[in-house]
């Protein structure tokens, strides 16, 4: 029985719609990625209507007034997907020193900055984003008071483009949420960034909270505080959200915390920055995504954690060796001179390619294994008849060479040109 009002169907009605006003386009590829396989075909055609991919092979004819957009020299994929960003928060470090300052940064925008600022924030990066291939993520909260709700919608109705958002809305956190320090006098000032719940009761409130104000996914913090979730906790959260039809993503950067998500039964943990192999092999046990957040070195240094940088490499080997379910994810919240949001997120290859991954399993990565865990896989993340033309190429070949994946020439977002 259903127990919510789904208004799922009539936005993607709504989506469709406008998706409509794009013409019929046939696009020649040079090259056409599956990501599942790890290979590429040459000379294929991909036909696009009302958004919708509708034939792909080596002789797929144009039909007459299609728009033929021709990629001959260049390698198709499915667009990307970012499984971790906070599109409505861009901090302005000074200098970069640490996660003291990104801690204060991050109050300073709760306390300073209005909702509306960071939706406006968040148009800004999901542009960018868009432009750098990226065409669906899963932005997991650190949005103000639900700015990342009204970001989705603006873009589901055609306001303005970017990707496709399945949103988090507010973090549900202990007590004090992601901020330590808060005194006693004004320990609301987490709120509304976070969405305290320590009771059952109140984690049941909460999760009902966020889906009655837009959230797709519950993102739960357990481990960033002196007092963890307990596993109790965590299938009390896992249990109401399910029954809400959304996943949990659980950030938990310590052992222990990976080990209490886990048996806890979130879709994915984030960051396990300092997760061991026997968790590592947990994760695996129960299906669990990482989505390792893996700061390239130059994002690592510029945020003054540059020793971020090699736990993650070394981390990321590790996971490998046990081959846990992955997600790729960036969780890229400060600006650099001369990059933009979509520049530094796709940057976050970097790591893999040093922990030794081959470009397909970046590429899977990026696509069909982040659309599973997202929960889109059905519409988006391979290049298939009855899939959403979520489309971008690139110069070279990125199954040789993963790096061509930071040189996106061509995108187009449900059958509309973004970039060419
Ligand atoms: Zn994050």
């Amino acid at each position: 029985m259903k127990r919510h009002l789904d208004l799922r169907p009539a936005l993607l009605l709504l989506a469709v719609g406008f998706a409509a006003q794009a013409q019929t386009v046939l696009i020649r590829a040079g090259r056409l990625v599956d990501p599942d396989k790890g290979t590429a075909s040459t000379a294929q055609q991909i036909l696009v209507e009302n958004g919708v991919i509708k034939a792909v092979g080596a002789n797929v004819a144009a039909p007459a007034g299609a728009q033929v957009v021709d990629l001959s020299d260049r390698t198709v994929l499915p667009g990307f997907m970012d499984a971790h960003t906070h599109l409505c928060m861009t901090f302005v470090t000074q200098g970069g020193h640490g996660l003291h300052e990104l801690i204060q940064r991050s109050l300073a925008a709760t306390v300073l900055e209005t909702t509306t600022r960071r939706a406006l924030i968040g148009v800004k990066n999901a542009r960018d984003m868009l432009e750098s291939g990226f065409t669906t993520v899963r932005d997991v909260g650190n949005a103000g008071n639900y700015a990342d709700t009204e970001l989705r919608k603006g873009i589901e109705e055609g306001m303005f483009p970017g990707p496709t958002i399945i949103n988090a809305g507010r973090i549900i956190t202990p007590l004090g949420g992601q901020f330590h320090g808060l005194q006693p006098e004004r320990p609301d000032l987490g709120e509304p960034e976070y969405l305290y719940a320590d009771t059952p009761d109140q984690m049941r409130e909460a999760v009902r909270k966020n889906v009655l104000f837009g959230a797709k996914v519950i993102k739960i913090v357990i481990d960033d505080q002196p007092y963890l979730y307990s596993v109790e906790d965590v299938k009390t959260l896992v249990t109401e959200s399910a029954r809400a039809g959304v996943k949990v993503a659980a950030h938990a950067a310590t052992e222990a915390g990976v080990r209490v998500a886990a048996e806890g039964g979130v879709a994915s943990i984030e960051h396990a920055y300092t997760a061991s192999t026997e968790a590592l092999q947990l994760m695996k046990k129960k299906g669990v995504y990482l989505v390792g957040t893996d700061f390239s070195r130059s994002s690592a240094e510029a945020m003054g954690m540059a020793d971020y940088h090699q736990k993650v490499v070394e981390r990321l080997k590790r996971a490998r060796a046990v081959g846990v379910l992955q997600a790729y994810g960036t969780d890229i919240i400060f600006p650099v001179q001369g990059e933009t949001r979509g520049t530094l997120s796709i940057e976050g290859i970097t790591s893999f390619q040093e922990a030794g991954y081959t470009p397909a399993e970046i590429i899977r990565f990026m696509t069909t294994s982040a659309a599973k865990l997202i929960g889109v896989d059905g519409q988006r993340g391979a290049i298939r008849p009855g899939m959403a033309a979520d489309i971008v190429a690139v110069p070279g070949d990125p199954l040789a060479d993963a790096s061509a994946l930071r040189k996106v020439s061509f995108v187009m977002k449900d059958g509309k040109i973004i970039k060419r």
